[in-house]
């Protein structure tokens, strides 16, 4: 990079230096001059000995003075056709009076405080045709607001057309630069919206005009009707690209995210630069340039500060940044120098700030280029990542989503099994409170449910409901005979034999409570009832109850009652009923079956 760099250093300043090259020497004449002491007229001047004139010796160049200089010089004769220039075109008022030997022969009133359309050859500077043959004696009346230089030069006419066309060369190669490089990056603006490129080419235009102003082109093409432009032009543009100089620094540099000091520093500058704008208006040349020459130098080390205060800590454009800006502050300063009368050389003041700023273009130029295309490409990696994060974190969602749903499910299923569980263990709950614990037949809960149950349905269908109460005979002194173990084996087996016993579903045996069983007999009328309590009861007579103490036989009574429908207005009474044909069978001496009278319990109803 820094190859390039100079490489292309080397070409522009070869190219700008080459091309200003001047064809061939003119006859630069010595000059004599002398400070007007009030304001002399041309006939006090000439009457004036020759010792009170003073050489220049070389160039006449006084700074900026409010003194109204005169100068004479002597032009030997010839046979080509000449013309005078001087080619500072910044002079406020110069008065030319051209003597022969005979006399005054000629006189011209030149400067930029005159309208240029008076100029007697129209040229960006002071251009006079001079008389041929004999020798001349010039007088010369100069008073300027701006720098009081007076650099002439004769030349004969050919020679003079032959410089011109070279130096024309050189400003339009510097003007083309100048041009393309504004264009270049409006264009630059337009398609990026990028402020730096606009702010550059405002820079850009206005350092062309400054340097148009400087040599005496702006006033020639650009505002030759305008005296009022002509004198304000250089601070005005200066001001200006100085302004835009610091914005764009600003900008470039992205000072705002580096150093918020030297970010403020800049906008400092570039408000300086703007009062100093406006002061412009108000105040005279003389004085506002000063003021501008004065911070041109302090501004331009600024901005050079600030590009190296960023190269050093490792900005990538600072460089090429500060390369740019020394390049145009030495021109600067060689320029200044020069216009304040510090340093002679008329090719170095003329063309320094040329080719400084045309270096200086091309050098931003090219690093706002770079910066652009080096931005847009950070943005590209950092866009596509960005995007591959967010495609990680939507596969990363994507999974967790997975494990959430297959835990959600992992979890339904478990839920699923406790709630099946709990089911039966409701259902086993369920059943064992509804069974008895000794026999495993149903309890007397049981009963009282089943028998609601049963006499709605009986109600409903009009059918019948029978009951049957069974109570152990004489079962006391078994158990005190042989004990209640063997008690308990003959109940869990009578049980069994009952249960046995019934063919039909829908009867429900029941231990009612100790020795006692009752039967709920669906769909079975009285008669019905009391034959298979006959059954049940030959049963028990014939079985031989196997226990620890042998076999034991035993007898069982019952009372059988039905519920017709209507019969009954409370379930439970039939219970009643046939706990009381119960009793009655115990009472009429055990071993059979009583059925409760039919009467009664029709008569218990109503
Ligand atoms: P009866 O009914 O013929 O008048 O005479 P009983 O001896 O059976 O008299 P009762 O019905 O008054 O006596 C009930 C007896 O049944 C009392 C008790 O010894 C016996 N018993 C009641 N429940 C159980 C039981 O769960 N296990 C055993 N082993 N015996 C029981
Ligand atoms: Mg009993
Ligand atoms: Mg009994």
């Amino acid at each position: 990079m820094t190859k390039i760099i100079v490489a292309v250093y080397i070409l522009l300043l070869g190219m700008f230096s080459s091309a200003t090259a001047l064809a061939q020497e003119p006859y630069e004449p010595v000059l004599y001059y002398q400070i007007a002491n009030g304001d002399s007229s041309f006939a006090e001047v000439q009457q004036q000995s020759m010792q009170r004139w003073r050489s220049t010796n070389g160039e006449a160049s006084f700074g900026y003075t409010s003194d109204i200089y005169w100068f004479r010089f002597a032009v030997p004769a010839s046979a080509q056709a000449r013309v005078m220039n001087i080619s500072y075109p910044l002079l406020d008022q110069v008065d030319i009076y051209i003597m022969s030997e005979d006399g005054l022969m000629r006189e011209y009133q030149v400067g930029d405080k005159k309208p240029f359309s008076e100029r007697p050859v129209k040229h960006k500077d002071f251009v006079i045709p001079l008389p041929t043959s004999e020798p001349l004696t010039i007088f010369m009346r100069v008073e300027t607001s701006s720098s009081l230089r007076v650099p002439v030069a004769i030349w004969p006419h050919a020679e003079f057309l032959e410089g011109q066309s070279t130096g024309s060369m050189a400003a339009g190669l510097y003007y083309g630069v100048v041009i393309c490089m504004a264009v270049y990056n409006l264009f630059g603006f337009f398609v990026s919206r990028e402020r730096s490129f606009l702010t550059y080419s405002c820079y850009t235009i206005f350092i062309g005009l400054l340097m148009a102003s400087l040599d005496g082109s702006g006033y020639r093409y650009i505002w030759s009707e305008s005296i009022w432009l002509q004198d304000k032009a250089i601070p005005f543009f200066g001001a200006m690209v100085f302004m835009l100089a610091a914005i764009f620094t600003s900008q470039l540099l992205s000072l705002k995210e580096h150093s918020r000091r030297l970010n403020l520093g800049l906008a400092t500058v570039a408000g300086v630069f703007a009062l100093m704008f406006v002061v412009n208006l108000f105040l005279p040349y003389a004085i506002v340039i000063k003021m501008l020459l004065a911070l041109a130098v302090p501004g331009c080390l600024f901005l050079l500060g600030t590009g190296i205060y960023l190269w050093r800590r490792g900005h990538v454009y600072a460089r090429v940044f500060t390369l740019a800006w020394a390049t145009l502050l030495l021109a600067i300063i060689t320029n200044s120098l020069g216009y304040l009368g510090l340093i002679d050389g008329f090719f170095i003041q003329r063309y320094a700030i040329m080719i400084g700023s045309g270096i200086e273009i091309l050098l931003l130029s090219w690093v706002l280029a770079i910066r652009y295309t080096e931005e847009r490409r950070q943005k590209l990696v950092a866009q596509s990542e960005a995007l591959q994060r967010a495609e990680e974190m939507q596969v990363a969602q994507e999974e967790q989503n997975e494990q959430l749903e297959e835990k959600v499910a992992e979890r339904t299923f478990e839920l699923e099994i406790a709630m099946r569980e709990l089911q039966e263990a409701n259902a086993e709950l369920e059943q064992k409170s509804s069974e008895d614990a000794l026999t495993g037949i149903y309890n007397r809960r049981f009963l009282n449910r089943q028998l609601e149950t049963e006499f709605r349905r009986s109600y409903r269908q009009q059918s019948s409901l029978s009951m049957v109460m069974l109570d152990i005979d004489h079962f006391k002194p078994v158990n005190d005979t042989h004990g209640h173990l063997v008690g308990d084996q003959i109940l869990v087996q009578l049980a069994e034999l009952l249960k046995r016993q019934l063919r039909r579903a829908s009867d429900t045996l029941c231990r009612y409570g100790g020795e006692e069983f009752a039967i709920l007999l669906p769909n079975t009328d009285l008669e019905g009832a009391e034959a298979i309590a006959r059954h049940l009861s030959e049963a028990v007579r014939n079985h031989s109850f196997d226990t620890e103490a042998g076999p034991i036989q035993i007898t069982v009574s019952m009372g059988v009652a039905e519920a017709r429908p209507c019969d009954f207005a409370v379930a439970e009474q039939l219970l009643a009923h046939a706990d009381k044909a119960l009793y009655k069978a115990k009472n009429s001496g055990r071993d059979q079956v009583c059925p409760a009278p039919t009467e009664r319990v029709a008569v218990a109803s109503e």
